[in-house]
């Protein structure tokens, strides 16, 4: 028997701004900033819909999803990453594992990382054990160190047979 195995690599960013939700996998993050975009900019659920398209080759979230479409205003991205998985089950492949890094200054992620990878891993159909999360500050330089954008970064396996 032979295993068709595929890795695919998501990348995104939004800004920190006021009057916005700060939400991250879904998980909704107490903070007096939230994240810019069209959709609800959730960082994490928009690299991990791209990192899994990728992985399959099925393209990327601003084919099936463009931000020109007033429908997807404001939208819950988990509409997004569902979208992905259930193309991904309609090709024939399943998820190994996926593991993500968050690039935020503040607030800490750290408090919020097990409820995080719980919900992503709901949405993906998978255990939590296969939903890995890090988050890291940028030490005050950059972008992200002085508190303007948050990034999310993902690698995903999939197989097929
Ligand atoms: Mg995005």
């Amino acid at each position: 028997m032979s295993t068709d195995l595929r890795v695919g690599i998501g990348y995104d960013s939004h800004r920190l701004v006021q009057g916005r939700k700060l939400t991250i996998g879904g998980v909704e993050i107490p903070f007096d900033k939230g994240l810019s975009g069209h959709s609800d900019g959730d960082i994490l659920f928009h690299a991990l819909t791209d990192a899994l398209l990728g992985a399959a080759g099925l393209g990327d979230i601003g084919h099936y999803f463009p931000p020109s479409d007033p429908k997807w205003k404001d939208a819950d991205s988990e509409v997004f990453l569902a979208h992905a998985r259930q193309l991904l089950e309609d090709n024939g492949y399943r998820i190994v594992n996926v593991d993500v890094v968050i690039g935020l200054e503040r607030p800490k992620v750290g408090p919020h990382r097990d409820a995080i990878r719980k919900n992503v891993a709901r949405v993906l159909g998978i255990e939590m054990g296969r939903v890995g999360l890090k988050a890291k500050t940028a030490e005050g330089l950059g972008p992200v160190g002085e508190g303007s954008v948050a990034e999310a970064r993902v690698v995903a396996l999939i197989e097929r047979g």
